[in-house]
């Protein structure tokens, strides 16, 4: 075709993509809006910027964001190349100097006479003639936003963010969390939540090292905002000692089977995927540090050994309700020249976003050259991902980060920390396995080249 493909948004899922685009030699327009126009948390023009943190967490594949780096780097991804060469010492974490990371990034893929740069806003949603990847993150700008929302509807763009904190089911103790309802009754229906009791003396060691919690700090533009239906726990705490049992620790209607009696107050875990391997803190949300978050939850009776799959946390998101509007490729349901990725693709984490925009990038490619776009299997950890943010409820749609738990099943591997650090080392090699006869059967054009092979 010689219309070029559109990528808007040169953050990390962008630049992956754009670079997806390049190695099939499909001409790509890649639009960043900064230094012009910036976002309230990028401090730079620079492309793929790291807006916090300069981790992109666990290099050791028998964790799932191990894997996920382990697929992107053998499929040949320029943001895990990038990655790579910028790496800091950071232990068993793949942490990078951010400069060099951006740096590496941009010369990249300035080096491809098939990608155009252009520093400029986009306010409007190219034509139906240009293929065009959406990949303007979390921070979306008004106009862009504005257009999404027209062609996703209103409802299918959330804007503000307010996750909960996520365990892994099977650390959960049992022997003192009971599965109950406070109304039986549809979606509060017994056996969907796990219920944690507190006494009063209980309680009250968990209120108080909730009160003495370093918070993160809060982005100006995010200040304004998080009053509005999304209350941080710990900002309901301050209130009073109880407001915390008539909110979202309220006892009412639940007795503790242990006891015969209602307990002081309960902490409800909500089923949050269809494998019911992992449980939300229903209402949990809150703006601690991560550190300090893991040791206040572990106060909580039940939650003593809990693995956390997700952290909770408080901010601005632009993002799609993607089992609605998208398809495992990240194609529109609508309009199929159509695609998001990234961060607004309902995923979370830089690695994810990047991972979102690999398999937009190569969906797009495949639909340039006249072909249909193919998924990824869902035994890797990109497939995994497309099928959580397609196969999700749409009702309570979050976004995620990559977790074993949104892989299909394996045989069981045995319980405790053996039996499950046996099952995601099957995950790896499974995933690895598949990820490389896709690869074959998609004939990548430099494979081998680009992609660092091993691992
Ligand atoms: C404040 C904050 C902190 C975060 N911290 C972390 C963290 O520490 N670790 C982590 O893993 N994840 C973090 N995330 C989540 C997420 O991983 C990052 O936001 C990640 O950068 C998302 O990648 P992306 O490519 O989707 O979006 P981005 O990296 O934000 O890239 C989108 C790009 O699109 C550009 N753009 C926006 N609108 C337009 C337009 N209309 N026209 C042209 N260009 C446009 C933006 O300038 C930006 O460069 C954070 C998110 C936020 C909001």
């Amino acid at each position: 075709m010689n219309e070029p493909v559109h990528v808007i948004g040169g953050g990390l899922a962008g630049c992956e993509a754009a670079w997806q685009l390049a190695r099939w030699n499909v001409r790509t327009v890649l639009w960043e809006m900064r230094p012009g126009r910036s976002t309230p948390a990028h401090k730079t023009g620079d492309l793929a910027e790291l807006v916090c943190s300069n981790s992109f967490r666990s290099d050791v594949i028998t964790n799932a964001a191990g894997l996920l780096k382990e697929e992107m780097r053998r499929f040949g991804s320029i943001i895990l190349k990038a990655a790579d060469s910028a790496k800091v010492p950071a232990g068993s974490a793949l942490a990078v100097d951010r400069a060099e990371f951006s740096r590496q990034v941009r010369d990249a893929l300035e080096s491809r006479p098939e990608i155009e740069i252009r520093h400029d806003e986009v306010t409007e949603l190219p034509g139906t003639k240009n293929i065009t990847i959406i990949a303007s993150g979390p921070l979306t700008s008004d106009s862009l936003a504005t257009a999404i929302a027209e062609f996703t509807g209103e409802d299918a763009l959330y804007f503000y963010d307010a996750i909960a904190p996520v365990v892994e089911a099977e650390t959960i103790d049992t022997t003192i969390a009971f599965k109950g309802s406070r109304y039986d009754r549809g979606d509060d229906a017994a056996g969907d939540y796990f219920n944690c009791p507190l006494n009063k003396e209980e309680y009250d060691r968990f209120y108080d090292a909730l009160m003495e919690a370093a918070p993160v700090t809060w982005h100006e533009f995010e200040k304004d905002h998080f009053f509005e239906g999304c209350l941080p726990i710990e900002e309901l705490a301050r209130r009073g000692r109880d407001t915390l049992c008539f909110g979202p620790m309220k006892p009412v209607g639940l007795v503790d089977p242990r006891t015969g009696r209602r307990p002081h107050a309960v902490v409800q875990l909500r089923q949050d995927n269809r494998a019911a391997t992992h449980y939300n803190l229903v209402g949990f949300q809150n703006h601690l540090k991560f550190a300090e978050q893991e040791r206040i939850l572990r106060l909580i009776p039940g939650l003593a050994k809990a693995e956390f799959i997700r952290f909770g946390q408080i901010h601005r998101n632009s993002f799609i309700n993607s089992p609605r509007v998208l398809r495992p490729t990240y194609q529109t349901r609508a309009r199929a020249g159509l695609f998001f990725a990234g961060q607004i693709s309902g995923v979370e984490g830089y690695l994810e976003s990047a991972a979102a925009g690999l398999m937009a990038g190569t969906g797009a490619a495949a639909l340039a050259r006249g072909q249909e776009p193919r998924p990824f299997p869902p035994t890797t950890a990109h497939g995994a991902l497309a099928h959580y943010i397609t196969e999700a409820d749409p009702r309570h749609f979050v976004p995620t980060n990559i977790s074993f738990g949104l892989f299909p099943a394996l045989p069981d591997a045995g319980r405790g920390r053996r039996g499950r650090r046996e099952r995601n080392r099957r995950h790896g090699e499974r995933a690895l396995a598949d990820l490389a006869a896709f690869c074959a059967s998609l004939n990548l054009p430099d494979h081998g080249s680009t992609a660092v092979q091993g691992g």
